[in-house]
């Protein structure tokens, strides 16, 4: 998680053009750092073979994860932005959102994530251990408020 800002930085400040509304990239894991950059970069290609008036209106609004996938929004779009953003997206939903590696979207509890299969067996195993740490304390509650009727 401490790796997050730092790649991050580095890609917005590798493509001003792109990130000119001042936004960050709301992402937790960096599995998906290689797609964002190729997308970026590509969206970089086209602000800078259209007219400078243009082109400034045009920047990255939101880049999130949903549903499993990455979700990357602009203020504007052209054809080939809306394409490169697709492919992006829909690349996304194959690769490990903390590696990068092969994966596929799974939903562990009430979240969906796209995971390869040694950080999907990670992640239900954290959820487990959260699942079983939320009845102990649950358990101890009750036993708490058996202790002292009010
Ligand atoms: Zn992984």
């Amino acid at each position: 998680m401490s790796k997050k800002p730092s790649v991050y930085e580095q890609i917005i400040q590798k493509y001003p053009r792109v990130f000119t509304g001042g936004n960050t990239i709301e992402l937790h894991n960096v599995g998906w750092v290689d797609i964002i950059d190729d997308v970026c970069s590509i969206i970089n290609d086209e602000l800078e073979h259209m007219p400078e008036e243009l082109a400034q209106g045009i920047y990255a609004s939101q880049i999130k994860t949903k549903f499993g996938g990455l979700r990357f929004y602009m203020s504007h779009s052209t054809p080939i932005i809306e394409g490169a953003i697709r492919m992006a997206e829909m690349i996304s939903l194959r690769a490990c959102e903390v590696c990068g590696n092969k994966g596929f979207p799974i939903t562990i509890g009430s979240w969906t994530s796209t995971f390869c299969t040694k950080h999907r067996h990670q992640e239900e195993e954290r959820v487990a251990a959260e699942r079983i740490k939320w009845a102990k304390e649950e358990l101890a509650r009750q036993v708490e408020d058996s202790e002292d009727p009010k």
